[in-house]
């Protein structure tokens, strides 16, 4: 028997969460078992918790959690063996296939990755999806070129922000980092921002489409009208990761940037990568990321943590990367 926060849903349609013990059999079908050691909250995983899954979870019971990192139990596929370190994100596990909110993970082989050398278990999902995602960012934005000129990171204080930030500051680029918590300035500039920026000198509705070249590149996790803001201050050619939607999904731009001055805006997926460019994103993690800045952004946690940090990473209310010792 193991633990696991099972979400079930009532009659009026809303999901709550309850730690139920569960055994091997009750997992969903997949290659391979993993003693799930830690597991972590994004934003996507605030959704599932939510009453309503937002619009992600499709079956009840659910177990939630789109990423995990542990150790292999036991293995009907080649590619790995009992005792093996792996970590896991996306391919909609913790939204359709049961997650890493529990000790114990069944999955497809293809949905892992080795964890690769330099990382433990807790480093990797201090990571997780979201930092994940940042290194995806940066190797896109790298991919177009980084203009001199700081780069610029929404949503900052967030995970996705964090670990965006310690990344392109270990690589010695400038950073802006983008925040609507002024408190969090002394954290951000401790993982390498060179400037803070408030989040209400970009809020407002474009009054141009175009502004003064200003970033040499952007990792965006707020979307919305920021997102339109910023498209305007790119330099020319510059990029933009557009990564996330904190601050709204629409898009209220003009074609202007891209026209007159070839902007690029790249949308990052992390659900649906391959497993060679998921395997070349957490080597990257594991020798561009700063572990002591990694340190610096965790936020312990335990498996009862998990609906009240469902609710706060919503409300915009984390900051830097949750980390669940499943077993704790
Ligand atoms: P977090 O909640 O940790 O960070 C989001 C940050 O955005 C907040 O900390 C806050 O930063 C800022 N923010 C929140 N609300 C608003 C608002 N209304 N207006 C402006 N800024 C706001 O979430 P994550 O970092 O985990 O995820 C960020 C986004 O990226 C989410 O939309 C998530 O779904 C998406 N995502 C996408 C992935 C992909 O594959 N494309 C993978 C992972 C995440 P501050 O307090 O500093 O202002």
């Amino acid at each position: 028997m193991f633990d696991a926060l099972v979400l079930t849903q009532g009659e009026d349609g809303k999901a709550t969460a309850a730690m139920q013990q569960l055994t091997v059999d009750d997992l969903p079908v997949g290659d391979v078992v993993v003693n799930v050691e830690y597991t972590t909250v994004n934003y996507k995983d605030g959704l599932c918790l939510s009453p309503k899954g937002g619009g992600l979870v499709r079956n009840y019971p659910h177990v939630g959690g789109i990423d995990f990192a542990g150790t292999v139990e036991s293995s009907d596929d080649a590619r790995y063996k009992a005792g093996d370190k792996v970590v896991l994100t996306g391919w909609r596990v913790g939204e359709v296939h049961w997650g890493g909110y529990a000790q114990k993970a069944r999955v497809k082989a293809d949905w892992l990755v080795p964890l690769p050398a330099g990382l433990d278990t807790r480093q990797a999902m201090a990571v997780g999806t979201a930092g994940f995602t940042s290194m995806l960012s940066v190797m896109a934005l790298e991919d177009h070129g980084i203009k001199d000129g700081p780069v610029l990171v929404t949503g900052a204080a967030g995970g996705v922000g964090s670990v965006a930030v310690a990344i392109l500051a270990a690589l010695g680029h400038q950073v802006a980092g983008v925040t609507g918590r002024p408190e969090t300035g002394d954290y951000l500039k401790s993982l390498g921002a060179t400037q803070i920026v408030a989040r209400e000198e970009l809020n407002e509705t474009i009054k141009r489409p175009m502004e003064a070249e200003t970033w040499g590149g952007c990792i965006d996790a707020v979307g919305g009208e920021m997102l339109a803001r910023v498209l305007g201050q790119m330099q020319y050619g510059a990029s933009v990761a557009s990564v996330g939607l904190a601050g709204g999904a629409g898009l209220p731009a003009t074609v202007i940037p891209f026209l007159l001055r070839g902007v690029n805006l790249l949308g990052i997926d992390s659900v649906m990568q391959p497993y060679e460019n998921r395997l070349r994103a957490w080597e990257r993690i594991a020798k561009d990321l700063p572990m002591d800045k990694l340190e610096a952004m965790v936020v312990p946690a335990t498996m009862s943590d998990l609906p009240k940090l469902g609710a706060d990473i919503l409300n915009g209310q984390v900051k830097g990367r949750v980390v669940v010792d499943v077993n704790a």
